[in-house]
């Protein structure tokens, strides 16, 4: 982080109480040193955020749009902090509201089903604000899930249910899910919504028998509005679930609520799932996505960088959508190596810049060595480094001495690898996305206060070849 910037300082509290509004040009300050700081954080939406008040050490910054709003209190309270004490040259503390009078922060998922006030169930609903239907590109590899998707959103438990769309990995079937979810909310924000990943399903359903709260779990996942379970794949051989969750399913469908399911396989290609579930599975619409054509490619890295405010010149896209043609999140992998080369050697992005980033399809850097250390790469560093053992890592044990190093794994492999946090949670022993979320944002908050915990880490990209001596 850069030295804060001295400026005179006002002693006039009068001045420093006004809207924040007025004081020139300070939102603009802000936005725009995030921009430059932390250009993975930024969204084309920034502009839209507004200052509510500038009072004494406290700025007050507001989104409306909740799912954004989550994001930013989520992902963004270090760099706007960091901004504002940039562009006033002193220290300042820095909340996100949803409304021009609130008083305090409001808690972030406001569509939250509650089992009891023990947490059976944290089930926050934590939807991206990337993934909407305004930022899905279509093509003729996606066009009949995204009009089944829209039709769904339109007309919950009316048009298709149940909705299962299918497809390899990074496709787009999450994206398509949430956006679901986000249109319906923005259509009737009172709609309940329950929005799990298979594998979080799981885990709370064994919870619930463990400890005897079955009925709880019932009245739980019986009564949405609408159910969407990410990758239900994951119910292959779990038989006790698959029971469950055919009776789940049933008593949803029959009251005619809505159902969304996504997967890697269609029904009946699932292993080990039982029959009577691909028949259910199967008796509303099946849409499978394929890997998009050229064109879509092209298209898609246009909408990202747009996403991003990211300035591409037209030869671009073209020549990285001609050489990465396996899945959007290698797309995207490939933008942002190019980004970060840009920001590396202070040239704008250029044809020149994408060849370095991108070669035969395989990610390298500009020697020729490939961009990213392999996850087994980072546990053996983190194991090596904490001198623990891979079981540990792995186990469920949460004492001091294993959770950190799990964390920092979590953290180091979200910085360094393209894989999702859900994949990611998949080598730590099938834990889910929040889990990871929350040990990524624990270590990125952590490190910028905690100078041990910074060295170690610092240390630790030293061994995977991630930073330079
Ligand atoms: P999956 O769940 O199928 O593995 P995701 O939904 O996580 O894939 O998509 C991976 C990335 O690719 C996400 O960042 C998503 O926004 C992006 N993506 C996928 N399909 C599209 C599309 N048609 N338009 C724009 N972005 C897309
Ligand atoms: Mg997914």
């Amino acid at each position: 982080m850069k030295p804060l910037q001295t400026r005179t300082p006002t002693n006039d509290r009068a001045t420093e109480r006004r809207a924040g509004g007025q004081v020139p040009g300070l939102r603009e300050r802000v936005v725009e040193h995030v921009r430059r700081n932390h250009p993975d954080l930024c969204r084309h939406w920034f502009d839209q955020i507004d200052v509510v008040a500038m009072d004494g050490a406290n700025l007050t910054l507001l989104m409306e749009e909740p799912v954004r709003l989550s994001y930013l209190r989520r992902c963004c309270v270090p760099p706007f902090t960091e901004a504002a004490c940039e562009a006033t040259g002193r220290l300042v503390g820095v909340q996100f509201v949803g409304e021009r009078t609130a008083e305090v922060a409001a808690p972030t998922a406001s569509n939250v089903q509650r089992g009891s006030t023990e947490a059976l169930f944290d089930d926050r609903i934590l939807l991206s604000p990337d993934y909407v239907f305004e930022t899905f590109v279509v093509g003729p590899n996606n066009r009949l899930a995204h009009a089944a998707a829209q039709a769904v959103a339109q007309k919950p438990g009316r048009a298709y249910n149940p909705y299962f769309v299918h497809g390899g990995v990074g496709l787009g079937k999450t994206h398509l899910l949430q956006a679901i979810c986000q249109d319906m909310l923005r259509r009737d924000p009172s709609v309940r919504i329950t929005y799990i990943s298979c594998s979080t399903f799981m885990d709370v359903f064994h919870e619930a028998v463990r400890a005897g709260r079955m009925q709880e779990f019932r009245h739980r996942f019986r009564t949405a509005d609408m159910l969407v379970i990410d990758d239900i794949h994951f119910l292959s051989k779990h038989e006790q679930t698959q029971e469950e969750f055919f009776h789940t399913f049933n008593a949803l469908y029959q009251s005619g609520k809505q159902v969304v399911l996504s997967s890697d396989a269609a029904p009946s290609e699932i292993p080990d799932l039982e029959e009577r579930l691909v028949s259910r599975f199967n008796c509303g619409l099946v849409a499978r996505i394929d890997r998009p054509p050229y064109e879509t490619r092209v298209a898609i890295l246009k909408a990202k960088a747009a996403l991003h405010d990211l300035a591409l010149p037209d030869d671009v896209p073209a020549y990285v959508a001609a050489r990465v043609d396996s899945n959007i999140r290698e797309l995207e992998g490939a933008l942002t190596r190019l980004r970060g080369l840009s920001m590396a050697t202070g040239a704008p992005i250029s044809l020149d810049l994408a060849k370095q980033a991108v070669a035969d399809g395989r990610p390298v850097d500009a020697a020729g060595s490939p961009v990213q250390p392999s996850i087994q790469q980072i546990i053996e560093a983190v194991t090596q480094y904490y001198d623990i053992k891979l079981s540990d890592l792995m186990s469920k044990r949460r004492h001091k001495s294993v959770a950190l190093p799990r964390q920092v794994c979590m953290w180091l492999a979200r910085k360094h690898t393209r894989f999702s946090l859900e994949e990611i949670g998949g080598y730590f022993g099938g834990r889910d996305h929040t889990t990871v979320m929350h040990a990524v944002r624990t270590v990125g908050e952590r490190r910028q206060k905690d100078i041990a915990l910074s060295s170690d880490v610092d240390r630790i990209e030293l061994a995977i070849g991630r930073r330079d001596a």
